[in-house]
C-alpha cells in the first residue's frame, strides 16, 4: 500500500486532459491500488489519477455501495433525469457547492483484469461517475457550481 500527495485546485495538471491507457501492466493495477488507498485515507468517495499528478484515464469510486470500482478508461454512453446537491473535492478544500448533475448515467470502462464492464448508475454513484471522470478532462465542480 502507498498513499500518493493529492494536487491541490491551483496546481496546473488538475486542468490537463488525461491520456487513454492502452495496456494494464502491474504498474497499472498498483496505481488503482494506490488511487484506492489514497481516497480512502483522506475520507474520499472518489479520486481520479490527474488528482495524484498521473495524466491516465483511472478512476476509483466507493460511495459505500459495498463496491470499490477501479475504472480503466471509463466513458459516459447514456445520461437521463437530473439530480442538484452539494458536492466537494479532495483537490479544492473546504469549499462545497450545488452543482447540476443527471440522476441516472450509464458508463462503460475496463477493469483491472482488462473486462470490460458496463455500470447502470444513479444518484450518489452516478454524481460521483461524472465528478471523477470531468476530472480525466481537466473539468473541476466549482466550473459547473452555481454560484450563490
Ligand atoms: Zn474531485
Amino acid at each position: 500500500m502507498a498513499l500518493r500527495n493529492i494536487r491541490i485546485n491551483g496546481d496546473e495538471i488538475l486542468r490537463k486532459k488525461s491520456k487513454e491507457v492502452t495496456k494494464i501492466d502491474d504498474r497499472i493495477k498498483t496505481l488503482l491500488d494506490d488511487m484506492v488507498d489514497t481516497m480512502y485515507d483522506a475520507d474520499g468517495v472518489g479520486l481520479a489519477a490527474p488528482q495524484i499528478g498521473i495524466l491516465k484515464r483511472l478512476v476509483v469510486i466507493d460511495v459505500g455501495d459495498d463496491n470499490v470500482y477501479k475504472m480503466i478508461n471509463p466513458k459516459i454512453i447514456k445520461t437521463s433525469g437530473k439530480q442538484v446537491d452539494k458536492e466537494g473535492c479532495l483537490s479544492v478544500p473546504d469549499i462545497k457547492g450545488i452543482v447540476k448533475r443527471p440522476k441516472n448515467v450509464i458508463v462503460v470502462y475496463t477493469d483491472e483484469n482488462g473486462d470490460e464492464k458496463t455500470l447502470d448508475a444513479e444518484d450518489s454513484l452516478a454524481r460521483c461517475v461524472c465528478h471523477e471522470l470531468d476530472h480525466l478532462d481537466g473539468i473541476l465542480f466549482i466550473d459547473k457550481m452555481h454560484k450563490e
